[in-house]
């Protein structure tokens, strides 16, 4: 029998270090920013700083800033006279450009060994934890439209969350290696995809940004990173400090771009080789149409991960605790004026309950304050993201104005004169299939359908076929038959899903995130298997000993 000899086993293993098999990592405590704080005091003289300024800023291939013709602003959302960025638009020829010159440096970013890679975001997430996190909380809450701790749970906690945890999965990832056998070794050699990820991100989330290019990038990719028009400034931040922390040029291109541009030359180019998006259905099913289309083209099957919208809902049980169910409610449907992807946007409600959770709904409705979140920090939430948004929100409420089954009893009006406002909204369906309970808002609109207490099971089965989306939902219920039962009726609803507690809150680590149907492809970022979407692994035979004959001992 053949013996493997250890300088055997190392001599394909021995150009990179087997990593510790665990790293570790912790989530990122959320500051209270308590009048007095430091980090209040830190986070005050950045927003003081940024005061009426617009700030400049380029399209970024390699280290060349490049300026188009096609100028753009980004506005405050909540007061819409301040030209938070001027940016511009990157045209085809400049994406073209981007393109190649990315792939021109992915064999040496390939090459670079994983915990090298690991450490740019390590030291990213440090500088997000320390110098940098009130730079990019105040551009986050001035240029989306944050509250302090919207944006401290987003751009600061998620953020340096994705940075941490993902290293350390790529880093654990290494460790993974398939059985040796009597006479060879194998080994799984995890590369980037051969060709460019193109990285789109939504307005929402400035984490999420960071996340869709960051992540690509740690595992050896290269990355166009297309932001959206509506967080240039704060997607800037998140580019400057990968940058500050080491990351070479040319392993992610900044290109602020028109959507339609971008995706039109992504998709045309026989180089991409991943699609990482975030943002609506729609948006993500035309490229996913465009790469079809361009199936011919490509050197390499592209990989097209997308987490899109969600309808999500809480369920009622007549068993559930009430406190519960409208603090979370309230919450979950307004902080950051009902702009989560996961945001609860229908409730089902027991006829027995609904007076007692109505009129305790009412009472904080008459405590919310909506308003400028820098100028008063006692803002629950501020005004919705940009024109376009706070059209579509508008009409939806006209219709509720208009319907005959639908009765807006809290809320229903808007005012855009200085920013983009809209009144927390509580609206009453008698009809449960109203395109009001079945389509994405993404406003500060909370729709409900009140029913028989004793019909439960049908409005499990209600909720499961009412929308085509599969994103996020919760169960309220103390009985815990009733718990279990939901859970089979709503398998399929919901990603992810909560008994009594709200729909929205995810924690990389804790809750990985996504939805399946309309939600999109359900690939769990912030958890251990998100990376696999980035690496094309390589598995190596070597064989210590030649091939002693031909034929078989049987064959005589
Ligand atoms: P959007 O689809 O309008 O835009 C998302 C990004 O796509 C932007 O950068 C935009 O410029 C770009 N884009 C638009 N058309 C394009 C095209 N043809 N080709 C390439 N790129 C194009 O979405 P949004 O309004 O920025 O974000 C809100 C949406 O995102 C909501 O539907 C929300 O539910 C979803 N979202 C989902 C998650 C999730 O994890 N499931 C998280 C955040 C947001």
């Amino acid at each position: 029998m053949l013996r493997v000899t250890a300088a055997a086993r190392q001599s394909w293993r021995g150009f990179r270090t087997f990593p510790r098999s665990s790293v570790e990592v912790k989530n990122e405590p959320i500051l209270s920013f308590l009048e007095g704080s430091e980090e209040r005091r830190d986070l005050q003289e950045a927003l003081d700083g940024l005061k009426g300024q617009t700030e400049e800023i380029p399209c970024v291939v390699g280290d060349e800033h490049i300026w188009t013709k096609d100028v753009r602003f980004q506005l405050s959302p909540f007061n819409h006279s301040h030209k938070v960025a001027k940016f511009c638009y990157a045209d085809t020829e400049l994406i073209n450009k981007a393109i190649l010159a990315s792939v021109a440096a992915r064999k040496e970013w390939d090459l670079t060994p994983v915990q090298d890679r690991a450490q740019v975001l390590f030291r990213a997430a440090d500088l997000l934890s320390g110098p940098r996190r009130a730079e990019v909380l105040a551009k986050t809450m001035i240029g989306q439209g944050k509250t302090v701790v919207q944006a401290e749970i987003d751009a600061a906690a998620e953020l340096i969350d994705f940075f941490r945890f993902n290293a350390k999965y790529a880093v654990e990832l290494e460790a993974q290696q398939p059985l040796d056998a009597d006479g060879s070794t194998n080994t799984m050699l995890y590369r980037g995809l051969e060709g460019f990820v193109a990285a789109v991100s939504p307005f929402n989330f400035t984490a999420i940004g960071g996340n869709l290019a960051g992540t690509p990038a740690l595992m050896g990719n290269v990355v166009l990173w297309k932001p959206s028009d509506a967080a240039v400034s704060s997607s800037y931040v998140v580019y400057r400090v990968l940058r500050d922390a080491g990351l070479p040029p040319h392993v992610i291109q900044f290109l602020p771009a028109d959507g339609p541009t971008f995706g039109d030359a992504v998709t045309a180019s026989e180089h991409l080789a991943g699609l990482n998006f975030t943002g609506s259905y729609q948006t993500f099913k035309r490229l996913w149409k465009q790469v079809a289309q361009n199936v011919d083209a490509y050197r390499t099957f592209p990989r097209l991960a997308g987490e899109c919208g969600g309808k999500n809902f809480h369920f009622v049980h007549g068993s559930a605790h009430v406190a519960s169910v409208v603090r979370g409610t309230l919450r979950s449907a307004f902080e950051f004026g009902g702009q989560k992807c996961s945001a609860c946007s229908r409730m089902y409600v027991p006829d027995r309950l609904w007076p007692l959770i109505r009129e305790q709904l009412l009472v904080a409705h008459g405590q919310l304050r909506v308003g400028d979140p820098v100028e008063d920090f006692s803002t629950f939430f501020s005004a919705v993201i940009d024109d376009k948004s706070f059209a579509r929100i508008k009409k939806w409420l006209d219709h509720a104005k208009t319907s005959s089954t639908l009765k807006v009893v809290a809320g229903g009006n808007y005012d855009d004169s200085k920013g983009y406002y809209v009144e927390p909204t509580i609206i009453e369906t008698s009809d449960p299939l109203d395109p009001i309970m079945s389509e994405e808002i993404f406003g500060p609109v909370l729709s409900v359908f009140v029913y028989p207490e004793n019909e439960y099971k049908e409005v499990l089965q209600l909720i499961d076929k009412t929308s085509p989306y599969a994103l996020t939902g919760a169960v309220f219920a103390q009985d815990r038959n009733v718990i279990a039962e939901a859970a089979k009726a709503l398998r399929n609803a919901a990603g992810n899903y909560y008994v009594n507690d709200k729909s929205t809150g995810s924690v990389v680590a804790q809750q990985p995130f996504g939805g399946a149907r309309a939600s999109g492809t359900n690939d769990k970022p912030g958890g251990p298997h998100y990376i696999l979407r980035w690496t094309s692994p390589q598995v190596v035979k070597e064989t210590q000993q030649p091939l002693p004959d031909w034929r078989y001992p049987y064959m005589g």
